[in-house]
């Protein structure tokens, strides 16, 4: 039987960000991840991209890992909100924030191609993947777990397991935290597109009346698009003609960015909010999507598991230079306290998002105009989105802060 301090159920973009956070402070570390890295990855024209805010940018900087993105990474430099047909758009920019760029947008594939190098390279991290959790036990003094890899059931056991292993965790539901739980009846429907003009580092968020639709800047003069659109619509999107669907999305954004001339491959991702009731509990610890799994409206998931392994792996790394057990539950309600204001506005900020801009009743059409309009207008609006979406809200991290841990 392996004994380790923490055990990490999932490898994934949260997941191998705390073992990152973590390396080199003297804890003996597992990671279960049921996927093997290499096989996740995709050919380039057709990568998601992910949206990261300058406040999870600085955490990476922290964490060393920055320079290791950063030539694949394109700055935003100004995000561009609007409601198609309707009066009144917002603008946030780099500017106004005295910041050399808003966000950055990176390729899905890149990060797990750093931090699956960064998780590989480190000595004090076992690494089982591909393999599977295939059952738990929260005992007071520790954690038991059993593994399969391959045929072969492995057994270890550790003071503090964290889930990390997303939207279904089967942690969360091996220890019986409940999830509140909504079906949006929508699907994000993504692609990379090549339009005629060049973006310009800018981030478009369109609002219209079949779903909210996003552009973000990539290199090579792409853009990332996340298209919402219902469900039910949603196979016939799926099953346009390239042609066919540059017309549709070019008839939803217009020609900000001129003709859009050329489209990769599409994916579809059904969306649903999920939050965990409990983001801790005595030797379990949630992160990432396994504690909330939101509509990605405005780009939030990954960025707010960043902070939760920032603010975990200073609560954990403080607890062990003080001589505490990092898996006794008063160590770990540091992390569920601190988490818990950022989590409460960023679910109700992008649910809020996702649900006004989403409804179809003509009386919100309207209001959702002024309410861009009032957005623009009234500062401290504006700059609480700012702040949410740049992760500047609240007590910040030392990794935040580009400081060590
Ligand atoms: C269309 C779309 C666009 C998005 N765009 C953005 C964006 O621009 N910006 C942003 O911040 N966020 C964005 N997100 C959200 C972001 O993708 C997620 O928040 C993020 O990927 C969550 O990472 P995670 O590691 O918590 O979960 P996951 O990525 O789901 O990783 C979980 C890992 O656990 C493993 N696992 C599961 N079960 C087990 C098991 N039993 N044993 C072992 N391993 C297991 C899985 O194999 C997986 O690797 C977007 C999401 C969608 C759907």
């Amino acid at each position: 039987m392996k004994q380790y301090d923490i055990l990490i159920v999932g490898g994934g973009m949260v997941g191998a960000s705390l073992v990152r956070a973590l390396d080199g402070q003297g804890l003996r570390i597992a990671v279960v991840e049921a996927v093997q890295f290499e096989t996740r990855t995709e050919p380039g024209y057709d990568d998601r991209a992910i949206a990261l805010a300058s406040g999870t940018q600085r955490i990476f900087s922290g964490m060393q890992l920055w320079d290791r993105f950063e030539h694949e990474a394109t700055a935003i430099h100004q995000i561009h909100v609007s409601d198609r047909g309707h009066f009144g758009f917002t603008r946030m920019d780099r500017a106004e924030e005295g910041l050399p760029a808003l966000g950055y947008v990176v390729p899905a594939r890149v990060i797990g191609r750093v931090l699956g190098d960064a998780l590989r390279a480190s000595e004090a991290v076992d690494f089982y993947c591909p393999a599977r959790l295939s059952n738990l036990g929260v005992e007071a003094d520790g954690v038991t777990a059993e593994i399969l890899q391959e045929d072969a059931v492995l057994s270890l056991t550790a003071r503090l397991v964290v889930a990390a292993d997303g939207t279904g965790s089967v942690v969360r539901e091996r220890l019986g935290i409940p999830v509140s739980e909504s079906d949006y009846g929508q699907t994000a429907v993504i692609t990379n597109i090549t339009p005629q003009l060049p973006h310009h580092h800018v981030a478009y968020e369109r609002f219209t009346d079949t779903g909210p639709l996003a552009f973000l800047p990539m290199s090579e003069q792409r853009c990332a698009v996340v298209w919402t659109v219902e469900s039910a619509a949603a196979e016939t999107v799926m099953a346009l003609s390239d042609s066919e669907f540059l017309a549709r999305l070019q008839e939803r954004f217009g020609y900000r960015l001129g003709r859009l001339e050329r489209v990769g491959k599409r994916q579809a991702y059904p969306l649903r909010l999920i939050k965990a009731t409990e983001a801790v509990r005595h030797r379990l610890a949630l992160v990432g999507n396994a504690a909330h799994t939101l509509h990605p409206i405005a780009g939030q998931g990954f960025n707010l598991g960043v902070r939760d392994i920032a603010v975990l792996a200073e609560v954990l790394v403080d607890a062990v230079r003080a001589g505490q057990d990092p898996g006794e539950l008063n160590v770990l309600r540091r992390y569920g306290d601190w988490r818990r204001a950022d989590h409460r506005q960023v679910t109700a900020f992008t649910d809020g998002l996702a649900r006004m801009f989403t409804l179809p009743l003509p009386a919100l059409g309207a209001a959702r105009g002024v309410g861009m309009l009032a957005l623009d207008l009234v500062p401290p609006a504006k700059r609480l989105l700012t702040r949410l979406t740049m992760g500047r809200a609240g007590r910040v991290p030392r990794l935040a802060r580009g400081l060590p841990l």
